[in-house]
C-alpha cells in the first residue's frame, strides 16, 4: 500500500485545529499538528510532510516568518496559508514569501480539500518534472542523461556530480555548506577534513564543465564562509 499523504497543521485556535485534524483524517490523510509557531517551525523543517497548513497569527512566531524559514531550506515544500484577515495585503505577502495558496477563514471543508488536492498535484508535478536545469541561454544541464549541453556540444557528468547539482538546485535560495553536502549527498554523518576536500574536488570538476571561466565562476558560486550556491536562469 502506498504511503498516505501527510499534512502538518500549524494552528493555535483549538476549535479550528481539532476540526481540521478530524476532517483530514476522515479524508484519508495522515495528520500531525503544532499549537504555536516555534514547535510548528521545528516540525515543518523536518521535511516529513507533503503539505503544511499554516495559520498566520500564531504565538511565538507568525506564519509569514515560518513560511520564510521553510523556503530558505526547501522551496519545494507545499504550503497553504490559513488567513483570518483576507485583506489583499496579507495574501500578497503570503505569496511573496512563497506560500503555494491561501484559504481565508472561515472556509468550507469542501473548498479546503479542493485547494489541498490542487496544491499537492502541482507540487508532485514540480518534483518529478525537473529534468533540465537551464544555466543561461547556451547551457543546459540534462539531469537524466547526466550531461551538460553547451550549444551543440555535450559534456558528461558522473552520477555524483549530478547529485550535487540537483541538491544545490533544490536549495538554491541559500548557500549550501560543504558539511551539508557531505551528509545529504554523500551520506556521511560526520565530516573530516579529507572529506570536505572531496566536496571541493567535485565542485571544481563541475565548474570545469559548466563555467565559462572556471576560476571566476558565475553559475556555481562560493559564498564566503557559507558554502556553495547554484545560480540558474530560471530563478532570475
Ligand atoms: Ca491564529
Amino acid at each position: 500500500m502506498a504511503k498516505s499523504t501527510s499534512i502538518l497543521i500549524i494552528e493555535d485556535e483549538v476549535a479550528i485545529r481539532v476540526g481540521l485534524v478530524d476532517v483530514l483524517i476522515y479524508h484519508g490523510y495522515q495528520v500531525d499538528y503544532a499549537e504555536e509557531g516555534l514547535s510548528g517551525l521545528e516540525k515543518a523543517l523536518t521535511g516529513n510532510y507533503d503539505l503544511i497548513l499554516l495559520d498566520v497569527m500564531l504565538p511565538n512566531m507568525d506564519g509569514f516568518q515560518i513560511c520564510t524559514k521553510i523556503r530558505e531550506q526547501d522551496k519545494g515544500q507545499a504550503i497553504i496559508m490559513l488567513t483570518a484577515k483576507s485583506t489583499d495585503e496579507d495574501v500578497i505577502n503570503g505569496f511573496t514569501l512563497g506560500a503555494d495558496d491561501y484559504v481565508s477563514k472561515p472556509f468550507s471543508v469542501a473548498q479546503l480539500i479542493l485547494r489541498i488536492k490542487a496544491v499537492l498535484r502541482r507540487s508532485t508535478l514540480k518534483n518529478t518534472e525537473l529534468t533540465f536545469i537551464q544555466l543561461d541561454e547556451n547551457r543546459r544541464i540534462d539531469l537524466q542523461n547526466l550531461c551538460i549541453q553547451i550549444g551543440k556540444n555535450s559534456l558528461p557528468f558522473t552520477k555524483r556530480e549530478i547529485e550535487v547539482i540537483e541538491y544545490l538546485q533544490r536549495y538554491n535560495q541559500r548557500p549550501v555548506a560543504r558539511e551539508e553536502l557531505l551528509s545529504s549527498v554523500w551520506g556521511y554523518s560526520e565530516s573530516m577534513d579529507i572529506e570536505t576536500r572531496t566536496v571541493d574536488i567535485h565542485i571544481a570538476r563541475i565548474r570545469r564543465k559548466i563555467e565559462i571561466e572556471p576560476k571566476n565562476p558565475e553559475f556555481l558560486i562560493t559564498v564566503r564562509g557559507a558554502g556553495y550556491r547554484l545560480i540558474c536562469e530560471s530563478d532570475n
